[in-house]
């Protein structure tokens, strides 16, 4: 792989950058503006509309005709791929945790508007059932791609090099003292890591952990530091991080993944009451949730810049309604 992959073209860039004045004024701290990822212009967009246009350009290169990725129901990535397939003309299929609902609303709803191929996996939602489901559809003479949970590989990461240049183009990196965001499956972190080396620029990356780790398996931070040296050498960057390189705050993590409570509740409350804009519950709220926090706790002040990267989600506000009453 190498930088010289065309992506192909799945939504509208660059997505806007704005100020969040009433927000900023109303906690009393750090000026803060907002990346709106959340605009990414697919299907009602998010960050991994910019992953896929690398991994799909990757998928196309291939000669594939069928997307296989996986994800939550409520997976903000399932529809974006799906979305992504459509406009492709490719066949997807979504291995979704959890069982069938009644009733399918939110980003499933969606899914099945955009004609994707749903199969249930129950406890399993990182993909663990994807092999037999391409053996499956190799037999039948499709050309499967599977796409990672989350599309956290090395093209989604680099498709965060490319963010952070298109940010550089928007405002002076120098006058950020932090950029703030979600993160769950790495392909952001990695990519906004050795985005911020090769610009240079100045400001600390707070990931802001949303799901908690599973006993067993590699620790997320040592996922994130795989995945940002594998993409420095699939870049040819040159650069390698250590672990001293790497802010994953967990101090938000909760109940665990989905599991919404106050925290998250108020920071989407408050964006939407300041702001007029949409938070989603799973990721952006609990990361909005997690900077009001150090901001109230006097860790982030107005001698701060702050950026936070909003990406996207919104859609799953409405698979959430009873939490958010
Ligand atoms: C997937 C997702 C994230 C996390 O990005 P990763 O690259 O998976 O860490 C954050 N916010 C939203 C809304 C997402 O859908």
């Amino acid at each position: 792989m190498s930088l010289s992959i065309k992506p192909v073209v799945l939504g509208v860039f660059p997505t806007p950058v704005v100020e969040l004045h009433r927000l900023s004024a109303a906690l009393g701290g750090p000026q803060i503006f907002m990346k709106r990822d959340d605009l990414t212009g697919l299907a009602l967009g998010g960050n991994k509309t910019r992953k896929l246009t690398f991994i799909l350009a990757d998928a196309l290169e291939q000669g594939c005709d069928t997307i296989i990725t996986a994800g939550a129901a409520q997976s903000n990535h399932c529809r974006q791929t799906a979305a992504a397939a459509a406009q492709l003309g490719m066949e997807c299929h979504l291995v979704l945790g959890g069982d069938k609902p009644d009733t399918a609303n939110g980003n499933l709803l969606l899914d099945n508007l955009l004609g994707a191929k749903i199969h249930w996996s129950g406890v399993n939602r990182k993909g663990e059932d994807i092999p037999h489901i391409a053996t499956a559809l190799k037999e039948k003479g499709r050309k499967p791609y599977v796409v990672p949970y989350g599309g956290s590989n090395v093209h989604g990461a680099a498709s965060f090099v490319h963010a952070t240049n298109e940010l550089a183009q928007q405002l002076d990196l120098n006058a950020l003292t932090h950029v703030v965001f979600a993160s769950s499956s790495g392909g952001t972190h990695a990519g906004l890591m050795l985005g911020k080396v090769l610009a240079a620029a100045p400001y600390q990356l707070v990931g802001i952990d949303i799901d908690k780790g599973v006993p067993g398996e590699m620790p997320f931070a040592e996922v994130v530091l795989d995945l940002a040296n594998r993409t420095s050498e699939a870049l040819e960057a040159n650069v390698k991080f250590t672990t001293d390189d790497l802010i994953l705050n967990d101090n938000y993590v909760g109940e665990g993944y989905g599991v919404i409570g106050e925290l998250e509740k108020e920071a989407i409350e408050l964006v939407a009451r300041y702001e007029g804009v949409f938070l989603d519950p799973v990721y952006t709220g609990r990361a909005m949730g997690g900077l009001i926090d150090m901001i109230r706790k006097g860790q982030l002040t107005s001698a701060h810049n702050v950026l936070f990267w909003h990406t996207g989600g919104a859609p799953a506000l409405f698979a959430y309604a009873d939490a958010l009453q």
